[in-house]
């Protein structure tokens, strides 16, 4: 699963849609299968005729590579499961569990509430009869899952983005929790803002210098309710990538400068290192 931001995509007979991403962090190509969809990462900009050619004449490997992912995949959603009463989720924001109670279908939240709420704890009642592994039960079961990862990014995720709002001396005007899978997070340009209300940047922690053009924009940050299931770091790593946008709307080797300095300062790990953890994170169920 990815963050998936291309620059240029294009039809390919075997292969269906490819999308491009220029990452000025890459020395070489990289490819990738994601759902089967090609992933081409360019160390620079070239036209699309370029990566046309590309493909055809690294079809074989492409070929190789794309056999070797689906397994992989595939092996990978063998080990998934079903929501059922073994099934229980104990992250850093977020805990969901099932117990069997023959006498209510009920779904019951306690808040940890010690400074800033900042657990959400949903416990799923159900009678024992119940065949989870029934499909429109599974179903059931999985958007209840989803209604309570939406219902505690609601509650969490707004006190985190202003901490690190605060930290970064970056701001944003509106928060709003997404159910994309495909992207953690986005971040879109509202409306102009009066040069007065400028960011401030007296209480950073983190020292970006003089605020750019694009921050005179209000931006509304979308963040995907899944993100709930991660470790704290994840999560701020996701939010800091969309932060930084309201700084620079692109993926520059600016961009990545700034966020590699945030994740750096405020999480003590670089931009790749998040990354790499992002691109291995599985959802603990199989998604229907
Ligand atoms: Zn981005």
């Amino acid at each position: 699963m990815h963050i998936l931001h291309y620059n240029i995509k294009f039809e390919d007979s075997e292969f269906g849609t490819v999308y491009v991403r220029f990452d000025t962090r890459c020395r070489q190509f990289r490819s990738e299968f994601d759902n089967d969809r090609l992933l081409i990462r360019a160390p620079q900009k070239y036209e699309v005729d370029f990566f046309v050619q590309l493909v055809n004449s690294n079809r074989e490997q492409l070929r190789d590579l794309r056999e070797r992912t689906n397994k992989f995949e595939s092996q990978a959603k063998a080990k998934r499961k079903n929501i059922d009463f073994n099934f229980s989720v104990d992250a850093d924001h977020f805990s969901f569990k099932i117990v069997a109670d023959n006498t209510t279908i009920s779904l019951k939240r306690t808040l940890d509430n010690n400074t800033l709420p900042n657990k959400v704890s949903y416990v799923l009642h159900l009678p024992e009869s119940i065949d989870c592994d029934e499909p429109s039960k599974q179903r059931w079961l999985q958007t209840v899952f989803e209604k309570a990862l939406e219902e505690a990014a609601v509650r969490i995720l707004l006190n985190i983005i202003s901490e690190l709002s605060q930290k970064s001396g970056l701001q944003f005007e509106s928060f709003k929790s997404g159910h994309a899978l495909s992207r953690w997070g986005s971040c879109n340009r509202l409306s102009r803002i009066p040069k007065t209300f400028g960011p401030k940047r007296g209480f950073a922690v983190v020292d970006l210098g003089e605020p750019t053009q694009e921050e005179t924009y209000k931006h509304n940050i979308i963040i995907s309710a899944y993100v709930m299931l991660m470790p704290d770091h994840l999560i701020k790593s996701v939010i800091l990538h969309e932060l930084t946008h309201t700084r620079y709307m692109d993926h520059s080797p600016a961009f990545h400068q700034t966020v590699d300095t945030l994740d750096r300062a405020i999480l003590g790990k670089s931009e790749a290192e998040c990354e790499k953890e992002l691109n291995s994170f599985q959802l603990p169920f199989h998604k229907l």
